[in-house]
Formats: structure tokens, C-alpha cells, sequence
């Protein structure tokens, strides 16, 4: 196969309004690192606004352009596996298409994988811009609660804007799930990972494609896909009620021994409904990872492809 020296991935949704502002940066960007020896690779994940057509025209008009229309919105993470499965550079930046990641950064994150001898280098935001406290104290939160309860350590406060070598890559299209929490997988991989600190710019336009539920679903993905901390959290509880529930015996029998049997409404009902809710979010728990389990087990394709605009010199799977 003849590979270019760079891909670029970018996941799209809805974002008619970022693409020619990010097509002009990103292909500058990739020209002056590598040339024209470079593929941006455009991934449509079922955008309901114009975006499609504008990527046709984009990629009719610079050939280092392929555009990737999947069947209907799969999600980020998977638009972007599309996008990695699909590309086939030596190395493989990856983009989010409203600009937060500034392309122009390529050459100093290049200029660090050859100084680090790294086969990812992953970028850490200094400072967010222009994004609301809420999703930054989320975002603060997720990241160090996922760092304590994970055995793979996930670099804090990063994005899936990285720089990949086609080693790393491979190896990471080599996982299976279907659950992906990409910046996870990409560290367990290994290899030598160096940080790269940057500010985080604001949207170029349009409005966050993750609205708390979606944020919800992405933290459940990373916490179910690589710690099993919860599940080990329902049998410690379990244990601790145990003990509290031996002492609670105790305290009957003695008030029993004592002749005042019938009392007590109060902490009865206590006991039932902080059981009963106990016993529901371990439940839940479980079930979390029941369903992670029986999605895993139907083993769907991860993405469809509907259509395809420019050369697509990658994996030919189109993921059917
Ligand atoms: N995105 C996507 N599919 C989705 C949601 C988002 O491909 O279902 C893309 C989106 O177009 C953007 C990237 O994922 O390129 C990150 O989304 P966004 O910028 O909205 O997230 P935020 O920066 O607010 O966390
Ligand atoms: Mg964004």
C-alpha cells in the first residue's frame, strides 16, 4: 500500500458551519508539515444539518480529501473509529471539527514525537475556553475519579486530540469492543505516550454536540470498559452491611433479653428502605455491566458506510 506521510481524522456532526474554516486550516497545517503527502479524512456521522454536501464539495475539490458518510449517527467515538479504520498514514493526527484543537499544532506535536522517540503524543488541556463551569467541573471530576478507580492509567484532562504512530494505531484497531472510550484505549495500548499541554480554543461555531446525556453514556462507557472497581465497591458494601447488620441483631436480642420487644417503627422502615435502595444500585451496577456484556456479545459491526467521496486508500472493510 502506498501510504501517505499523514492522515488527519475528524469526526463531523452537525457541523456544516466549522468545515471550510477547518478544511482551510487543517490542510495548511498538514502542507506545511508534510506536504502534499497527506489525507484528511472527513467522517459524516449522520449530521441532519448540510454537512454532507459541503464535505463532497470540500473533497472534489483538494484530492487529499476523503469524506466518509456513515449510514446515521453512530456517535463520536465510533465516527471516529470509522475514521481511523478507513485512513492509512504513516502518522495519525486526530481532530475535533469545531477547531477546539488548534491544527496549526501539528508540527511542534511531530517535532515532539521524533524528540521523545513516542509513538502517541497526546494532547493535555492547559486551559479551556469559552466552555461553561458546569462542563469543566464535570470534566475535572470524571477525569480523577476514572484515574482512581482505573488499573490502566488515563492521562488526565485529554481529549482524543493525539498524534498517533501507524504501529499505535494498529494496535489499537486491533481491540474488539464496541463500548469505546477511544483516549482509554489508545493508553492501554502503551508504547512511549508523552503529554503535549495546549489551551483549548472555543467552538469555531455551533453549539457542544454533548449534552449531558451524552456525557452520561460516555462516563458509563469509561468506567464499565476499563475498571471493575464498582462492581468490587458492590461487594465491599455488601461486607459493611453485613457487620452492621450483625450488630443491629445484636442490639434486638439485647433490648429482646430486656422485655421491650415491640418498639421501634421508625428504625424498621430505616432499615427497609436503606436496603432496599442499597440493594437497587448494586442491582443497577451489575446491570451495567450485564448490558455491556450482551452488546458485546452481538457482535455488530461498529459502524455502516453509506457513502464514500474521495480515495479511501485504508482498510477497504467499510465496516460490514
Ligand atoms: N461528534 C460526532 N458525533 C456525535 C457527537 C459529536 O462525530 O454524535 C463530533 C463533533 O462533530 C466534534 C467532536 O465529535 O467534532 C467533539 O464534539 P463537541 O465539540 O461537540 O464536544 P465538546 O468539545 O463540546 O466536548
Ligand atoms: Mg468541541
Amino acid at each position: 500500500m502506498n501510504r501517505p506521510a499523514l492522515s488527519i481524522v475528524i469526526p463531523c456532526y452537525n457541523e456544516e458551519a466549522c468545515l471550510d474554516a477547518l478544511h482551510a486550516r487543517v490542510s495548511a497545517a498538514a502542507h506545511a508539515a508534510v506536504g502534499a503527502s497527506h489525507e484528511i479524512v472527513l467522517v459524516n456521522d449522520g449530521s441532519r444539518d448540510g454537512s454532507w454536501p459541503v464535505m463532497q464539495r470540500i473533497a472534489a475539490a483538494d484530492p487529499c480529501v476523503v469524506a466518509i458518510n456513515l449510514s446515521r449517527n453512530h456517535g463520536h467515538q465510533l465516527a471516529l473509529t470509522a475514521g481511523l479504520d478507513l485512513c492509512a498514514g504513516e502518522q495519525i493526527l486526530i481532530l475535533d471539527a469545531d477547531l477546539q484543537d488548534p491544527p496549526e499544532l501539528l508540527s511542534d506535536m511531530r517535532a515532539t514525537m521524533v524528540r521523545e522517540g513516542a509513538d502517541v503524543v497526546y494532547a493535555v488541556r492547559r486551559k479551556r475556553d469559552g466552555e461553561s463551569l458546569f462542563k469543566k467541573l464535570t470534566a475535572a471530576i470524571f477525569y480523577r475519579v476514572l484515574d482512581r478507580v482505573t488499573d490502566t492509567p488515563i492521562p488526565l484532562d485529554t481529549g482524543d486530540f493525539r498524534l498517533m504512530s501507524r504501529r499505535a494505531l494498529d494496535a489499537f484497531l486491533s481491540l474488539p469492543e464496541q463500548a469505546r472510550f477511544i483516549r482509554g484505549m489508545v493508553a492501554w495500548v502503551g508504547f512511549r505516550q508523552v503529554p503535549f499541554l495546549y489551551d483549548r480554543a472555543e467552538r469555531h461555531a455551533g453549539e457542544t454536540k454533548y449534552p449531558l446525556a451524552k456525557m452520561m453514556r460516555f462516563a458509563f462507557d469509561a468506567m464499565t470498559g476499563f475498571s471493575t472497581a464498582p462492581l468490587r465497591l458492590a461487594s465491599h458494601m455488601g461486607l459493611v452491611l453485613t457487620g452492621a447488620s450483625v450488630l443491629l441483631m445484636l442490639y434486638i436480642a439485647v433490648g429482646w433479653a430486656m422485655g421491650n420487644a415491640v418498639q421501634g417503627w421508625t428504625s424498621t422502615m430505616l432499615v427497609v428502605v436503606f436496603l432496599g435502595a442499597v440493594q437497587m444500585f448494586v442491582l443497577g451496577m451489575i446491570g451495567e455491566y450485564l448490558g455491556r456484556l450482551y452488546v458485546e456479545s452481538k457482535r455488530r459491526p461498529l459502524y455502516l458506510v453509506a457513502d464514500v467521496a474521495g480515495p479511501v486508500q485504508g482498510r477497504a472493510s467499510l465496516g460490514y
